[in-house]
């Protein structure tokens, strides 16, 4: 990877267009990296191959050329990058970090759940298959209590196996874990700074017990909030949720500036009649991460529930 001081990037799961809070996080990991003259790399997370909707990851490409974000060197795809993450697992489970698991999701029906809302693993086949299981997933034996300081949110502590449990990093069907993907890819291409919404907030102390059990270095992380409608419900298709379009500038410049609005970035009301390039040139001369509200989710003024 080339020797740059800031290296970010932006990572879009290819499962849509993109929409007004995937908006939110490319503009703020792109004016991030450009305001410190990083690099700025785009990656398809296409490994969920049943999520992914064919010609998603185009669209998305079309729509960031036409918003002017601009990213540095070829793009990849996490669907090229198998052999890494397979030898990332053998690497964990010949150090003993990890250990198969036989349970369906309808043995864990009753478990109580983790803090990111799935169902925390009660630890059943920890210390072996339980009887008539046959391996399936392979799961991180966690053990640490982890610490993190993120820019936006502030000091981040989880206690892995209270918070969360032993989780998945070898899925059954064969397919590395996004949180072991994700981990070797950013290592993979030199990525210093993390920058997302604050959706995944939740899997950072996982992806940290990763980075650190093969030894990779571990990013800097900016969690921006995430999007809701202005009663605090998830944005829908019927308000700031339609995919942005990539042929009609004007639409992807009022996004834009909604975008910086949303960040509190405060952009002056003239640029709206502005192109996307001119609006993200201000956005990145005038870009101030501190102005960022530390919150996970934040209602976009002027929108309706979601129905
Ligand atoms: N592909 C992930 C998503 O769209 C994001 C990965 C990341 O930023 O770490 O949710």
């Amino acid at each position: 990877p080339p020797p740059f001081a800031y290296h970010g990037r932006f990572a879009p799961s290819p499962t849509g267009a993109l929409h007004f809070g995937s908006l939110v996080a490319a503009l703020a990991s792109y004016c991030d990296a450009r305001a410190h003259q990083g690099y700025w790399h785009v990656r398809i997370d296409d490994l969920d191959t049943p999520r992914v909707v064919p010609g998603a990851a185009e669209t998305i490409l079309r729509q960031l050329e036409a918003c002017a974000l601009e990213w540095d060197g070829p793009v990849t795809y996490q669907s090229h990058h198998r052999d890494a993450y397979r030898d990332a697992f053998e690497t964990l489970r010949q150090n003993g970090r990890l250990y198969p698991c036989g349970c369906t999701r309808k043995d864990l029906a009753d478990a109580p759940r983790a803090i990111d809302g799935s169902r925390r693993y009660p630890g059943t086949c920890r210390n072996g298959l339980a009887p008539q299981r046959t391996p399936r997933a392979w799961r991180y034996r966690t053990t640490e209590t982890l610490s993190f300081c993120d820019r936006i949110q502030g000091r981040v502590t989880e206690n892995l196996p209270e918070d969360l449990g032993d989780f998945i990093v070898w899925r059954a069907d064969g397919v590395a874990a996004y949180q072991l993907a994700v981990v070797v890819d950013d290592a993979q291409i030199g990525v210093t700074h993390v920058v997302r919404g604050a959706d995944l907030l939740g899997s950072t102390c996982r992806q940290i017990a990763l980075a650190r059990a093969l030894d990779l270095p571990v990013p800097q992380y900016a969690h921006v909030p995430v999007a809701l409608a202005a009663n605090g419900q998830k944005l829908s298709k019927q308000n700031l949720a339609p995919p942005l379009p990539y042929d009609d500038p004007r639409t992807l410049a009022a996004a834009l500036v909604a975008a910086l609005t949303f960040l509190r970035q405060n952009p002056p009301k003239a640029l709206c009649n502005a192109s996307p390039k001119t609006i993200v040139a201000w956005a990145v001369a005038h870009w101030t991460p501190a102005a960022i509200p530390a919150v996970t989710t934040l209602p976009v003024a002027g929108t309706t529930a979601a129905s």
